[in-house]
């Protein structure tokens, strides 16, 4: 099912990252910049992420020994340190999520750059280190991203989606490595809801959300791939969800043979794999695209609504 699975560490049979994006209210300020501060509801849904979730989250991840891939949005950084001290207190990676959250394919390369850059000294202040990792907020992955990615010198990116394993991305002048996910492994599907982000979709019951992660577990457990959950504090850190969150973890655990790391090791182990020789990676050169595809010619038919 898989042609090329990874060797993973201790002939594990699949690799797992529960990452979380804790956005906050960036997303709020993004949406309704002149009226989110009257937006006092969504304020504090979006709040409960740093305040409520993310202590209780390094609390479940340090009952089963985890250490595990945290992004942030560097204003949420600036705006809710405890939260960022509680994270790096329980030894995990925080990885870079944008400034506030800008959708980097609405931006100009160089206004692109410009956040990117902006986040970096961020993370680098408040951590210590550069940034090994990016994830594109909203998955908003631009034509310009990757040469930012090569030309800052990270080691991975996590917002792409093609293909079950991790794959290099190349832009002739370098590459990261790429551990991709895909929809059905974030949250956002199962549990948003929120008038002032117009999302008004029913949540799902925690056992139905964790029943497609399970199955997807069950896969990539079967065939050797690559398990990475895209989750968000204010939602799967609420109480009920979390209760299930931990179930998850002790039904992999029942499985055995799970390697459970933060992406920055999961990327680490991939380039000393393909340096070794011991594995043959998937390159995919970006952009796919340099513009438009000449087919339909400049002005675009209305072939489709
Ligand atoms: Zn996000």
């Amino acid at each position: 099912m898989i042609k090329n699975p990874v060797p993973w560490p201790n002939a594990a049979r699949c690799a797992v990252a529960f990452t979380f994006d804790m956005d906050a209210d960036s997303i709020l300020h993004l949406a309704h910049h002149s009226s989110a501060d009257t937006r006092v509801a969504a304020l504090s849904m979006l709040r409960y992420g740093p305040e409520v979730a993310v202590p209780r989250l390094v609390d479940l991840y340090a009952r089963f020994g985890m250490r595990q891939t945290f992004f942030l949005p560097a204003w949420c950084m600036e705006r809710y340190p405890a939260a960022v001290e509680t994270i790096l207190k329980g030894g995990h990676e925080i990885s870079h999520h944008g400034y506030l959250h800008e959708h980097p394919n609405a931006c100009e390369p160089d206004q692109e750059a410009y956040w990117f850059q902006r986040a970096c000294g961020v993370i680098e202040r408040m951590t210590g280190q550069r940034p090994r990792g990016f994830r594109a907020p909203s998955y908003r992955f631009s034509r310009a991203t990757l040469d930012i990615l090569v030309g800052e010198g990270l080691l991975y990116d996590a917002s792409l989606m093609g293909d079950d394993i991790p794959y290099l991305l190349d832009n002739g002048r370098g590459q990261v490595v790429e551990l991709p996910t895909h929809y059905a492994m974030d949250d956002w599907p199962h549990f948003m809801a929120s008038r002032d982000l117009a999302y008004l979709m029913p949540p799902r019951s925690p056992q139905q959300a964790m029943e497609v992660y399970q199955a997807e577990f069950d896969a990539m457990w079967e065939y050797g791939g690559l398990w990475i959950a895209v989750w968000h504090p204010f939602l799967s850190g609420r109480l009920a969800r979390c209760v299930a969150i931990a179930k998850l973890i002790e039904y992999m655990h029942s499985k055995g043979r799970v390697w459970f790391a933060t992406l920055e090791e999961i990327a680490a182990h991939v380039r000393r794999a393909v340096a070794d020789g011991a594995w043959t990676p998937r390159i995919d050169r970006l952009p796919y695209y340099e513009g438009p595809i000449p087919e339909l010619g400049r002005t675009t038919p209305t072939l489709a609504q």
